[in-house]
């Protein structure tokens, strides 16, 4: 029997406000634990929290990317559990009345378009981080998290192989981070997905039990979670058994997951409205602001790229898939007008550099303007690929203005035709076997001569010229 696999996302995102959710502390990764905390978000009994109206502001933003209703009138639930991480022994959360509901988000496979729902996005405060002691003696817990503004954002069951989860989570990062409403840093655990799995024979109407495996922070794990988890359940009803509603967790060191709660052990959160805040009535008009402040987003920008530029989809979604790349494609081909050319310097060499180099060099020095200008330098036959190459790493490093590096290493391409003919009778002069080879007909010598020539003038010679100039004095000295 074939089976099928149905999968739907929970991702929660961490808003990059100044300040927490429903206090005035910090919101800032990597501070010196408890330093970033008051009654409000430590729970203290009698401490009342206030809206921060940037966290509303981010999670519409991030609802109106993802096509979403706002609702006009949503409020704040309290979750009940009592966990250590929790102060107050409750999340504030959103239950019935989410910010955000019925959107979607188009993604692109495999060359075909796929719509993905987006069932809800509801705000909440994230809890604080246990760090538990590798002695076993105890744990401690740092609440400088506790209070960071959380979007979870729901995706309907639409999913439906590994590779799709992964690009809607990729997808889904890349319009935060386009909306610029979290900083997106996975390795801090500020963007985090569960996944909910269940397989079902294929062409059957009804969903399979399904599992839930939380907390997965990286694209790969999330589709390697997801693989073993429909292998697993795939083998379990291959062999005539049931798959259990529970949450697992999953090992990306180990490749597999664990059981860690049943469905009859999960917890029992008892929702009820937040006394100590009071709903959200969302203007109209302020809906319409944020509405006019979202940017080209990826899905469209990718379209836009091969439709206006004509480049390849592969392309596309190379130069979309971060909004600092596509910012340097944008502002690059303002100054070196050929698309083809620049794409493939920022998908070799650009990214070359950042693997080698780390991101911060596109913060830095080599921007899109300079880099732009390198490449027009290049597309202009001014310089060589060899010295647009040196020029990308000397600037990287000193900041420098291209032109001055050019003045300062000679890195001009050399078209003076007295001078590159002087060059080239010199090394016929001082190779004499190679030319000899050349006239018994053995064309390699000729690429040797050329390799010389090209040496003399330090890279800088233009291969054409050199070339003619080359066979020229060749045939005339014969
Ligand atoms: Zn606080």
């Amino acid at each position: 029997m074939e089976y099928e696999i149905v999968i739907g996302l929970e991702i929660h995102a961490e808003l990059k406000t100044k300040t927490k959710i429903f206090c005035g502390c910090k919101n800032e990764f990597g501070e010196e634990p408890n330093t970033n905390c008051c009654p409000v978000c430590l729970g203290m009994p009698g401490a009342m929290p206030v809206l921060n109206q940037k966290a509303l502001e981010y999670a519409i933003k991030a609802g109106l990317a993802m096509n979403c209703d706002i609702a006009e009138f949503s409020k704040f639930d309290r979750k009940n559990y009592f966990y250590p991480d929790t102060p107050k022994a409750y999340q504030i959360s959103q239950y019935d009345l989410p910010l955000c509901h019925d959107g979607y988000i188009d993604i692109e496979l495999e060359g075909t378009t796929k719509r993905i729902g987006i069932e809800r996005i509801h705000l909440e405060e994230d809890a604080g981080k246990l760090i538990h002691d590798a002695s076993g003696e105890g744990s401690l817990i740092d609440h400088n998290r506790s209070g960071v503004p959380l979007i979870e954002i729901v995706t309907r069951p639409d999913i439906r192989s590994p590779e799709e989860a992964r690009t809607v989570f990729e997808s889904i990062k890349s319009i935060l981070e386009y909306t610029d409403v979290s900083d997106c840093r996975m390795q801090e655990g500020s963007v985090r997905a569960d996944v909910n799995l269940s397989v079902r024979p294929k062409g059957k109407g009804t969903f399979g039990v399904r599992t839930e495996m939380k907390n997965i922070n990286s694209f790969r794990a999330v589709e390697r979670a997801c693989r073993a988890e429909a292998e697993r359940q795939t083998e379990l009803l291959e062999r005539g058994l049931e798959v259990v509603r529970e949450t697992r967790r999953w090992d990306d060191l180990k490749g597999t997951s664990f059981p860690m709660r049943s469905k009859e052990e999960a917890m029992d959160y008892r929702f009820f409205p937040e006394p100590d805040l009071l709903p959200v009535v969302i203007d109209r008009s302020l809906i319409a602001e944020i509405k006019s402040s979202i940017p080209e987003l990826p899905f469209d920008k990718r379209r836009r790229y091969t439709e206006q530029y004509g480049l390849p989809l592969y392309d596309a979604k190379l130069l979309t898939e971060s909004k600092k790349i596509s910012e340097i494609f944008e502002t690059a081909l303002e100054v070196c007008k050929n698309p083809k050319l620049v794409s493939n310097w920022i998908m070799t060499d650009l990214l070359r550099l950042v693997n080698e180099k780390g991101k911060s060099i596109l913060d830095t020095a080599l921007n899109g303007r300079i880099f732009g200008r390198i490449l027009l330098y290049f597309d202009r036959g001014e310089i060589s690929q060899a010295s647009a190459r040196t020029l990308m790493e000397v600037i990287a490093e000193t900041g420098e203005e291209p032109d001055s590096v050019i003045d300062r290493l000679s890195l001009r391409v050399q078209r003076d035709e007295n001078l590159v003919s002087g060059v080239v009778k010199t090394i016929i002069r001082d190779n004499p076997q190679a030319v000899s080879d050349y006239r018994a007909g053995k064309t390699k010598a000729l690429g040797f001569l050329m390799g010389r020539t090209m040496a003399a003038l330090k890279g800088n010679g233009d291969p054409e010229q050199v070339r003619s100039l080359l066979i020229k004095e060749l045939d005339r000295t014969e």
